[in-house]
């Protein structure tokens, strides 16, 4: 399918003159496959654009020992340099749950997995937290999705809040933070309306949602398969609600994965967990040193 960074560089090198230290042409050249295989794992332009700069900067000039080829060493530094980005300040990747009930907000466009990774994250925090969770669809727009949530909340072993027809997604919210008081819950997922595309009124009623749940966390769902489109949307999500972190789904596909590195080069926000599955246990912590791996190829 793809070719690996690695194998590139390789090819690229061999045409060039072995020197003691990486000259600036070397470094273009190279760096002009790095591209490449940046825009191919679907990294936005811009990001790979600002990405380049950076390690062009840092390998210009580097001594390339006798232990390593001119193109591993250039591998390397891109490597370094993913890392850096994807794994920022390296924050602490549980939520933050403490002073029960805390409020978990689900953000996200409709078919991103937002439904699926609320479930996955609910039973994550029951089985090793022996937390007890509530959840709450909403969806108002779609029953479908209530009943969605609700029936993976049956599968899993996790309450939800019991579906009140003709309520707004703020009324809502306000029954299940009273309800997760009362009823003695440590978590409180709120899984927001998805739709299509980003609009006005969808944030608007977002927004309005925040207001009032006073999340602890604001977790955004993205499809690690879309791509381009998912800088757009974090960028988007980050500016009007205020998101703690990203959740990347669909990571047992094809894709490269190239939507973390720019989501977090754009938001700076961290992505926390990948989705591996539509199984209920297939959420993982994120790892900066794999996705890295999987964008480089
Ligand atoms: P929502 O509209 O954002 O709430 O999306 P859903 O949670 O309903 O998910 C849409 C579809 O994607 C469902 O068929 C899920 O099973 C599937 N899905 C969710 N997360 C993953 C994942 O990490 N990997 C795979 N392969 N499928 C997923």
């Amino acid at each position: 399918m793809f070719e690996s960074l690695s194998e590139r560089l390789g090819g690229v090198f061999d045409r060039l003159t072995k020197a003691g230290a990486l000259t600036e042409a070397d470094v273009v050249t190279a760096l002009r496959e790095v591209r490449t295989a940046l825009l191919e794992a679907d990294v936005s332009l811009p990001v790979a654009r600002d990405f380049i700069k950076r390690v062009q900067d840092k390998a210009t000039g580097a001594a390339v020992t006798k232990s390593v080829t001119p193109g591993q060493m250039v591998v390397k530094i891109v490597h370094d340099e993913l890392i850096r980005v994807l794994a920022g300040d390296g924050e602490p990747d549980a939520l933050k749950i403490d002073n029960p009930p805390a409020t978990i907000l689900m953000v996200g466009l409709q078919g991103s997995g937002k439904t699926t990774t609320t479930a996955k994250l609910a039973k994550r925090l029951k089985d090793r937290g022996g937390k007890r969770v509530l959840l709450a669809s909403l969806d108002t727009n779609r029953p479908a999705a209530m009943e969605q949530l609700a029936i993976l909340g049956a599968q899993i072993g996790v309450d939800s809040l019991p579906i009140v027809k003709g309520e707004t997604a703020v009324q809502i919210a306000k029954r299940a933070k009273t309800q997760a008081s009362l009823g003695g819950y440590d978590v409180l997922f709120l899984d927001t309306a998805g739709r299509l595309h980003i609009d006005e009124v969808l944030m608007d009623e977002v927004q309005a949602v925040r207001d009032i749940a006073a999340p602890r966390e604001t977790l955004l769902v993205v499809d690690g398969l879309t791509g381009q489109d998912a800088v757009n949307v974090a960028a988007e999500f980050d500016g009007k609600v205020g998101i703690t972190g990203v959740v990347l789904t669909r990571m047992d596909g094809d894709g490269r994965g190239g939507a973390a590195l720019s989501m977090r080069a754009v938001t700076g926000k961290p992505i926390r967990f990948v989705g591996l599955g539509e199984k209920m246990d297939a959420l993982e912590t994120f790892e900066a040193e794999r996705v890295a791996g999987r964008i480089l190829g």
